[in-house]
């Protein structure tokens, strides 16, 4: 099988890497030491060097988002680790954690110390009990070791670090909502502006960073901006780790350089489809994003290739649905799942999910008429652009782009009532 290219997940194999006297074997911690004999700016600007951009699905310069911080804020700044890993086809934060919770610790300091931070929390999704745990152990560790509190390393400054479990909701994903969820209340977003790096956290200057791009952020300190920049495409730098699940033979994280294409990702690393199966489509950046059909897996796998095929890279969540697999009845899980995290704030999202699910259901069970294909695109149109958050675009995005794709296979369930795909299940079935 073809090698990864292991920058985040460097060592993740190493027996005992989860820690503290395994990870400091391996170079753990040197490059918070790095970092401390520079001066915060230059630890930014080596990040903003770098071309580090988000790994939480936007794909924001991080070193930009650093810089961005309120300057002269009578209250403390806060750095605030996203780790509530919770969009559907995504698995790569909790591995992390899990594995290479040091590596996040390390990370997270690094932060701090460049922004100024003397308070960072770890936001860890509620379902994500043993990466909780493992982060939490290496916390102490870090601490007993003198790597976080006060003085850390003798460097006089100090900068503490501690877990915050959420409580299961999709919606605390969401920035805003992540910190209401942190100061106690309901995890609802919030309006925007201020903007978190302006007024965050207690109304603090505030970044947030997701979990893989704080894990990237010791090897670029340790290696430098420029070698960490040699990797990937001409404005996607770096490593990716993507998460590639659906009807593949070998699904599982694998961390490759930005720009490798999708087929080389399923086939070469993935074991390509189950049963020797097509590829009827594939979503390339988690369930919240346009799935593409199989004409585009030979486009690189970029931020801006992506885009211009006509979806996002996301949060890297590669999921593939084999020429066997009912579009209507993919669409639907993912509806139901959007509707049920929906957090109810605004109309279009709360009553549109609810209604979308209902048409879906209708369809897939074969009682669907013609003018609901036209209707689900009409109530998606009402709630994408229209919701408070971006859940309410994501739950529109898999129906839209499914019906720009595969009008027809809507079409057969209505005409046939019934869903083909089920049927032909069934008469395999009765052959044996
Ligand atoms: Fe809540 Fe949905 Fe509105 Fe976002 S779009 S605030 S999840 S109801």
């Amino acid at each position: 099988m073809a090698e990864q290219m292991r920058v985040v997940t460097k060592d993740i194999d190493v027996p005992g890497i989860d820690t503290l006297a395994v990870y400091e074997q391996h170079g753990g911690y040197q490059a918070l030491r790095k970092a401390l004999g520079m001066e915060p700016a230059a630890v930014l600007e080596e990040v903003k060097a770098s071309g580090l951009r988000g790994r939480g699905g936007a794909g924001f310069p991080t070193g930009m988002k650093w810089s961005l911080l309120a300057k002269g804020s009578p209250k403390p700044t806060y750095v605030v680790c996203n780790s509530d890993e919770s969009e559907p086809g995504t698995f790569k934060d909790r591995m992390l954690m899990e594995k290479l919770p040091h590596r996040l610790v390390e990370g997270v300091l690094i932060s701090a110390y460049a922004t100024g931070a003397k308070q960072a929390f770890i936001y860890i999704r509620g379902e994500l009990a043993l990466a909780a745990r493992q982060v939490m152990r290496a916390i102490d560790e870090a601490y007993a070791a003198g790597y976080a509190g006060k003085n850390i390393m003798g460097s006089g400054h100090d900068i503490d670090v501690m877990v915050h479990r959420g409580a299961g909701a999709y919606i605390c994903g969401e920035e805003t909502a992540l910190l209401e969820s942190l100061e106690g209340k309901r995890g609802y977003p919030r309006l925007k502006p201020p903007f978190p790096a302006v007024a965050g956290l207690y109304g603090g200057p505030t970044v947030i960073n997701n979990c893989e791009t704080l894990s990237t952020v010791p090897a670029i300190i340790a290696n430098g901006a420029a070698w960490y920049a040699a990797i990937g495409t001409e404005k996607s730098k770096g490593t990716r780790i993507f998460c590639l699940s659906g009807l593949v033979n070998r699904p599982g994280n694998y961390e490759l350089p930005i720009g490798t294409t999708f087929r080389t990702l399923i086939e070469e690393f993935g074991g390509g489809v189950i049963g020797g199966k097509q590829v009827k489509a594939f979503i390339p950046g988690g369930s919240s994003t346009p799935m593409l059909p199989a004409d585009k897996l030979d486009i690189s796998a970029d931020y801006e290739s992506v885009a211009a095929a006509g979806s996002m890279f996301g949060a890297a969540g590669v999921i593939v649905l084999d020429e066997d697999t009912c579009i209507v009845g993919a669409v639907l899980r993912m509806t139901e799942f959007y509707r049920d995290e929906s957090c109810g704030k605004c109309t279009p999202c709360r009553e549109g999910t609810f209604w979308l699910v209902q048409l879906l259901e209708r369809l897939e069970a074969g009682h669907g008429r013609a003018e609901d294909i036209d209707l689900l695109n009409d109530i998606c149109d009402n709630i994408s652009g229209k919701s408070f958050c971006p859940l309410g675009d994501a739950a529109a995005t898999p129906i839209v782009s499914s019906i720009k794709l595969f009008r027809d296979e809507y079409i057969a369930h209505v005409t046939q009532g019934r869903c083909p795909f089920r049927a032909r299940e069934l008469a395999t079935a009765g052959n044996h």
